[in-house]
């Protein structure tokens, strides 16, 4: 079994709190790995480093800091094969899915490579007489990122990427779960030419998150992970004094309306539901076609793509998708579907049997379909994380469009429809911070920034793009004069003002 380390200042640091998380193999079932679990110490050693490397660093011209990003981006796309591999191996999502992981986070890493633009001050000449106005951007010291275990390559470079970029020191607390590319990542950093001690990637948990939150040298905390978890990190790291983005768990609706073209619908929402066993923030969960027939045509074209989807190892390029991360996240989708009978709702296709053959110990679910699930339900009201999709029907487009809005996450939602009136209005009013447009899953590219509301996202800022550079930043507004030898403006006892 492997035996996993902290990567702290450059180097491979073994676990001293004697305390370990286990990393399965989700398509066996096995555990592959021992994750240490950090103790305050542990902790504090790496933000000592973080903290020591840090003034180098923030000096350090922009573009040369734009070059390390150069250099990492090219060695993840060199080393894309077996990050891919050891990221499946861990997660469960198929090889493809995983590839996709690890391109949306270098597509951060591409947009921090614009860092020399993207950190540029304003400045005005003449801002009163005499007097010229700028201001500039500056990194704020040390930043941790708490990340989950479900995009253990994009959410960690979202977070590092644009942190370091910006002059920052940073520290990288992964999921346990499947901690072992969020290190590779760290050793390529290192290999790009990164000083040692300003990416640090520990491992933990509640223990080394506390002393994140808690420790005065952390200057800004991002965090994605389940609603609980966030909301404890926002108030916490808050009360602490620190800038804090934490975003949460998510119930993304799909509106169907009645002139949508059913085939297009189908395909995407079989890959939006099913796609990575469902265990994506940004999965669609919840399809609301509106008015019966629109309904009942969807479940005709739904219910046999559900139940041929082909589930397998996350190894075999023909799955659609592979196990789920633990026994543990298996055990909970189960319940749900229990809980979805018990409810009332019509389960149309059942999952909970499926084994994949010479695997049977692996962490497998088939596709669920449930039909008839109302807003009273838990099976529609909480996430489930898992290859379940919820049809709720309306009976019109202000009906559909009060589900999402009255939800309490809003991270992402989605509309079909042929009519550009429908969807813009749709788009104008839905209270979801991410929408789509006859587009499934709508997560923002890199240059614009991603941020759910309500129960899904705690703090003002939102991930990447300019928002991201604004949250890693502080503004400092300098106002400059300098009037010539002799020249005398006298002395004013009020408010300056423009007069
Ligand atoms: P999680 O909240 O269990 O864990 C996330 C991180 O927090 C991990 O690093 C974990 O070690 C740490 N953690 C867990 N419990 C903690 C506690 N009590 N105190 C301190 N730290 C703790 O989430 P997960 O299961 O790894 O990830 C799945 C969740 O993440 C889902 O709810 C999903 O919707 C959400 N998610 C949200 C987004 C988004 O952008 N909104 C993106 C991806 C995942």
């Amino acid at each position: 079994m492997r035996n996993l380390t902290h990567f702290i200042s450059g180097k491979h640091v073994q676990g001293s709190s004697g305390r370990y998380g286990a990393v399965y193999d989700p398509m066996t079932g096995e555990t592959q790995a021992k994750a240490p679990l950090a103790s305050t110490a542990e902790m504090r050693a790496a933000i000592d480093s973080a903290a020591a490397a840090f003034p180098g660093w923030a000096a350090e011209n922009p573009q040369k800091r734009a070059r390390v990003m150069f250099r990492f981006k090219q060695l993840v796309e060199d080393n894309m094969d077996q990050l891919a591999e050891l990221l499946s191996r861990e997660h469960g999502k198929v090889i493809a899915d995983s590839k996709g992981d690890i391109q949306r986070g270098l597509e951060v890493i591409e947009f921090a490579c614009g860092i020399p633009h993207l950190t540029k001050g304003e400045f005005t000449e003449g801002a009163g007489p005499g007097i010229d106005m700028y201001s500039m951007r500056q990194p704020l010291g040390v930043c941790a990122g708490i990340t989950p275990f479900n995009f253990p390559a994009m959410i960690p470079m979202w977070m590092f990427g644009i942190a370091i970029a910006c002059g920052n020191t940073f520290i990288c607390k992964p999921s346990e779960k499947d901690p072992s590319v969020p290190l590779r990542l760290a050793e390529l950093m290192q290999q790009a030419g990164l000083p040692d001690g300003v990416l640090n990637v520990v491992i933990g948990d509640k223990e080394a998150v506390d002393t994140i939150l808690t420790d005065p040298r952390i200057q800004a905390v991002s965090f994605v992970g389940a609603t609980a978890t966030a909301q404890y990190i926002y108030a916490t790291a808050a009360a602490n004094g620190k800038r804090v983005q934490a975003m949460g768990g998510a119930k993304n609706h799909m509106i169907i309306m009645p002139d949508a073209d059913m085939n297009q619908v189908s395909d995407a929402l079989i890959g939006a539901a099913y796609g990575s066993a469902g265990e994506r923030c940004m999965a669609i969960s919840v399809a609301v076609p509106v008015g019966k027939a629109t309904g009942d045509a969807l479940i005709a074209a739904l219910r046999p793509r559900v139940e041929a989807l082909k589930v397998g190892l996350s190894t075999d390029a023909e799955a659609d998708y592979g196990p789920m991360v633990t026994a543990e996240q298996l055990e909970k989708v189960k319940s749900y579907i229990d809980i979805g009978v018990k409810e009332g709702a019509k389960l149309l296709v059942d999952g909970r049997g499926f084994k994949l053959q010479g695997y049977e110990n692996g962490f497998y679910i088939g596709g669920c379909l449930f039909d008839n699930v109302t807003p009273n339900m838990r099976i529609y009201r909480e996430e489930i994380f898992g290859p379940v999709l919820c049809v709720s029907r309306a009976d019109d487009f202000e009906a559909a469009l009060r589900l999402p809005t009255e939800h309490q996450y809003g991270n992402g939602v989605s509309i079909f429809t042929r009519d550009g009136d429908a969807a813009r209005e749709f788009a104008s009013r839905v209270q979801v911070g991410m929408v789509g447009i006859n587009v499934p899953i709508p997560v923002p590219l890199a240059y614009h920034s991603f941020g759910g509301w309500k129960r899904s996202a705690f703090g003002g800022a939102n991930q990447h793009g300019t928002e991201g550079v604004k949250f890693y930043t502080k503004i400092k507004t300098v106002t400059a004069r300098w009037p010539a030898v002799g020249v005398r403006s006298g002395t004013d006892f009020t408010i300056p003002t423009m007069k």
